[in-house]
């Protein structure tokens, strides 16, 4: 008599939560698929940069790592050129994760997380309507009104996530009035720093640049953000109106923008949800934008993503898929420490937009003389932010398969 397979935990989503939660779920030795609704796992977007807990998580769960991204040292600066904060990652951090702060294209990401997904765990083409918690297992329907049934489901599926509406309701989608357009480009631009990323504000631009590395090319992306009213059509020339913002900026911004083609600049409204005070009920959790979606100001809403994979994956090794009370447990201990890390560095993020670019005229040279003359921007977003940053890597302990 042979043994029944069990079914498989679905991760549902291909994007990088996805990606990261069904490799880290193997490495734990549990059997799982990812469902993605499109015909192919595709990266919305251009321009990425990821703090060294996802770059320990991807090495962990089996991403080849060599030579991806470039090293970054960031700074806040004024328009002067004054340094507001030195954003301070310990060296041995730097040196473990090839630089700290790394600068890459979104698509090279994706292409070594599909290239380490073994044969027949990414299924395209399967959009999920309906889910149904029965106790046991977790019941799900496809748009094709196919029923697949799991003994785990986990939410990777975007900020519009329909898992985490069925768990826990509608919540509007917080507007932050900022717009973000990026771009990159391989051109030389002598102007600019290696191995730097300026984060520049004016009253109310902020204009950075970052090194990256893609294929072995070396370059920079770049990206300007102002506010922004949802209601308002997109700039006619997105690449024109990129050129203006940064017009007025020191240094190598200017140069970048006007080396980038227009089919490598993109334009993004900024918005998030509000932070659940719980992820998970029952067989089902969240992951990724899901959970957590995330202002770019943080540059960490991917990074976030792929450590809730390795968390999750690390909760659940040796937990029997059949046993709700553990795999519920399981559950609780993937969301306790998660939760208050991202609803943190959620909030800081939206706060910072708001500083930079909606303080009203008349606050703006009270606020930049607390920022160019107090420790208040180094003590908060040189030194606390990347310290919780760099406090996951002793959370993670010694590997999936070896907590802390
Ligand atoms: C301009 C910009 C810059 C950013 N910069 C950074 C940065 O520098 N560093 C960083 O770490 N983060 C950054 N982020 C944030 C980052 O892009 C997101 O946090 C990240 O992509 C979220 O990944 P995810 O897998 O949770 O969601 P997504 O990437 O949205 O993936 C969700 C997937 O689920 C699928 N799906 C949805 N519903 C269903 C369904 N019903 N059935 C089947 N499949 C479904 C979707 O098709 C999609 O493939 C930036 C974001 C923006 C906009």
């Amino acid at each position: 008599m042979t043994t029944p397979t069990p079914d498989p935990i679905v991760v549902l989503g291909g994007g990088p939560a996805g990606m990261a939660c069904a490799l880290a779920l193997r490495t734990a030795g549990q059997p799982v698929v990812i469902l993605e609704r499109y015909r192919e796992a595709r990266p919305a977007g251009n321009i990425l940069n990821l703090w060294p807990p996802p770059l320990k998580a991807l090495r962990e769960i089996g991403v080849d790592m060599t030579g991806l991204g470039a090293p970054n040292h960031s700074t806040f600066q004024n328009l002067r050129g004054h340094v507001r904060a030195d954003v301070r990652i310990p060296q041995h951090v730097v040196d473990e994760f090839g630089g700290g702060f790394i600068g890459l294209l979104r698509p090279d990401l994706y292409r070594r997380m599909l290239a380490a997904l073994p044969e027949g765990m990414l299924r395209t083409g399967q959009e999920v309507v309906a889910v149904e918690d029965r106790g046991d297992a977790v019941r799900l329907t496809l748009g094709t009104g196919e029923q697949i049934t799991t003994p785990l489901l986990v939410g990777a599926d975007g900020i519009d996530s329909m898992v985490r509406r069925h768990l826990w309701g509608d919540s509007p989608k917080r507007e932050h009035r900022l717009h973000i357009i990026g771009g990159y480009t391989f051109d030389p631009v002598p102007e600019a720093r290696w191995g730097e990323l300026p984060l520049i504000h004016a009253a109310t631009v902020q204009g950075t640049y970052s090194s990256i590395r893609s294929d072995g090319r070396e370059g920079y992306q770049w990206w300007v953000l102002e506010a922004w009213d949802p209601a308002a059509p997109e700039p006619a020339d997105l690449l024109a109106h990129a050129r203006r913002l940064a017009a007025p900026f020191p240094g190598a911004l200017p140069a970048l923008v006007a080396a980038t083609p227009a089919d490598q600049v993109q334009r993004w409204q900024i918005r998030d949800r509000k932070p659940l005070k719980r992820w998970s009920k029952g067989r089902i959790t969240l992951a990724g934008d899901a959970a957590h979606a995330t202002s770019p100001y943080a540059a960490y809403g991917a990074g976030m993503s792929i450590s809730d994979g390795y968390f999750l994956g690390q909760r659940l090794v040796g937990v029997g898929l059949a046993d709700t009370a553990a795999v519920t447990a399981a559950l609780a201990a993937y969301e306790r420490p998660r939760i208050p890390h991202t609803t943190a560095q959620v909030q800081q993020a939206y706060v910072l937009g708001q500083v930079f670019h909606h303080a009203p005229a008349p606050l703006r040279p009270v606020r930049d003389l607390i920022l160019d003359r107090t420790p208040l921007l180094q003590k908060q977003v040189g030194e606390r932010s990347p310290g919780e940053i760099i406090a996951q890597l002793e959370e993670m302990g010694g590997g999936i398969r070896q907590p802390a």
